[in-house]
């Protein structure tokens, strides 16, 4: 009987993508075949859902390959189940154990490249990565690296504040690289990483080892460069690295919280050569695609949750999308612990006291008041008639906020900062937004007045 899920499994794999493969049928095993009756055993309650929603028919087709007719699936939690169905080809003969059968020890045969020597971690893929207006554009670049790397967006710069999604985007892109080419040589590192490693080859005196190992790459991915040590040995060898992979037209991923010429110690031709092929943003998720987010992300869990409280928590947490995800963990804890569903738990004020998570109202005076003292001048001045470039900039970053944060009507806005009509408020915003493509000081001062505003 288990050599039938053995094959079902390994038919299941051909025909479903490998993350969803590896992330619902995990731990799952065959309990039992009865009358027509399968029983299917899963690790934990989330997955009963997703695999009778989205696998069930595939599910049964697989078992009627095997000449085994499904009247009816049903799935059953086991606990404690330490059994790994991974992608590859299953090779053991299953065992019963203890009454209840399992299938033991599945190992692949035919390697691809594992996470360990790539860095690349498979929980993040282009499959979970939400498009929204705040990404869309370095979506499609990542997409066309995927198609065809080295060529069009050679090096490709991806820079935002923390907790957008860099991380998980340039791992998407390593993924998706390999799942299309298991032969593909990748790395993805930290830039700390790769400043030990190669203060560690200084130290083994094992650098010719180091620079072979980086030149025999296909696709090398640098996170969070901006922590880049200073203009030492370190980076020079990065510069020769990039030089020669970039002149064998192999990709190069870096990603960074600023452009390049912002980060303070980088050397000016490094900085130049980064931004050769255009530097791309992540921006602030604005609220339909903080709600497209969470909802992606429950249905993937195969969690309930209304859309009140998705929409409550689009519309409080201002943060990033690392914070937006936190307070949707807690909630569910919350809602879990209380055994009441989530939108209960924040109907009866259990949550909100979160980082990221703005309860407190806030007013537009409250607004003005605080950017006219950011920028050192009154209310009064800053909504003054003075064309004067900072004190007609601070007006603009409170139109801005007032708009972005605030949700305000540009009528309203403009009655707020005493310009004279909405068109002003528009173009005010505008120039805003355009400025914080590339002005990172700008973007720094918009995150300070945030936590003033709320703190
Ligand atoms: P960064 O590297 O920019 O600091 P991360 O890549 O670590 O940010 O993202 C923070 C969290 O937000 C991660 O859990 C990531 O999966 C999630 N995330 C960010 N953007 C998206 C998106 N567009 N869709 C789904 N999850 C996202
Ligand atoms: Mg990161």
């Amino acid at each position: 009987m288990f050599g039938v899920w053995k094959n079902v499994l390994a038919e299941v794999e051909q025909v479903i993508p490998r993350e969803q493969f590896s992330t619902w049928f995990t731990g799952t095993e065959l309990v039992s075949i009865e009358d027509g009756v399968v029983t299917v055993g899963v690790p934990n309650v989330f997955k009963i859902k997703q695999l009778q929603v989205k696998y069930s028919e595939v599910l049964k087709t697989a078992f009627s390959h095997n000449n085994v007719e499904v009247k009816q699936l049903s799935y059953i939690v086991q606990g404690n189940n330490k059994t790994k169905v991974r992608s590859g080809e299953i090779t053991s003969t299953p065992t019963a154990i203890g009454g209840t059968a399992r299938v033991s020890s599945l190992v692949r045969k035919n390697k691809t490249p594992n996470s360990l020597q790539t860095g690349l971690n498979p929980k993040y893929n282009l499959d979970n990565f939400v498009t929204g207006t705040n990404n869309i554009l370095a979506v499609s670049v990542a997409r066309n690296i995927v198609d065809q790397p080295g060529e069009k967006y050679n090096p490709f710069f991806l820079y935002g504040g923390p907790g957008l999604g860099k991380t998980h985007l340039v791992h998407a892109i390593g993924n998706a690289l390999v799942a299309k080419d298991a032969k593909i040589k990748i790395q993805y590192m930290a830039v700390s990483g790769f400043y030990s490693d190669f203060i560690k080859a200084v130290q083994n005196k094992t650098t010719a080892e180091f620079r072979q190992r980086f030149r025999a790459l296909d696709v090398l991915i640098i996170d969070d460069f901006q922590m880049i040590m200073g203009k030492d040995a370190s980076q020079v060898e990065f510069f020769d690295i990039f030089n020669e992979l970039y002149g064998m037209n192999k990709q190069i991923i870096v990603t960074s919280d600023r452009l390049p010429d912002q980060i303070k110690k980088i050397d000016e031709r490094l900085a130049s050569r980064l931004s050769w092929a255009g530097t791309f943003d992540l921006q602030l998720p604005q609220f339909e695609d903080k709600c497209a987010i969470l909802r992606a992300k429950a249905e993937f869990s195969g969690i309930e949750i209304e859309d009140e409280a998705i929409e409550y928590l689009a519309e409080n947490v201002k943060t990033n999308i690392r914070d937006l995800e936190g307070e949707f963990n807690h909630l569910l804890a919350v809602a879990d612990l209380k055994g009441i569903t989530p939108l209960e738990v924040i109907n009866e004020g259990y949550v909100n006291t979160n980082k990221g998570m703005r309860s407190k109202t806030v007013s537009p005076r409250l607004v003005v008041e605080k950017v006219a003292k950011f920028y050192q001048l009154t209310p009064k001045e800053m909504c003054s008639k003075s064309r004067v470039a900072n004190i007609k900039n601070a007006r603009q970053v409170a139109m801005y906020i007032l708009s972005r944060e605030l949700g305000m009507s540009t009528p309203k806005i403009a009655a707020e900062v005493g310009v004279k009509d909405h068109t002003t408020v528009m173009h005010g915003i505008k120039k805003i937004e355009g400025d914080l493509k590339l002005n990172f000081t700008l973007r720094d001062q918009i995150a300070a007045l945030r936590e003033k505003i709320y703190g």
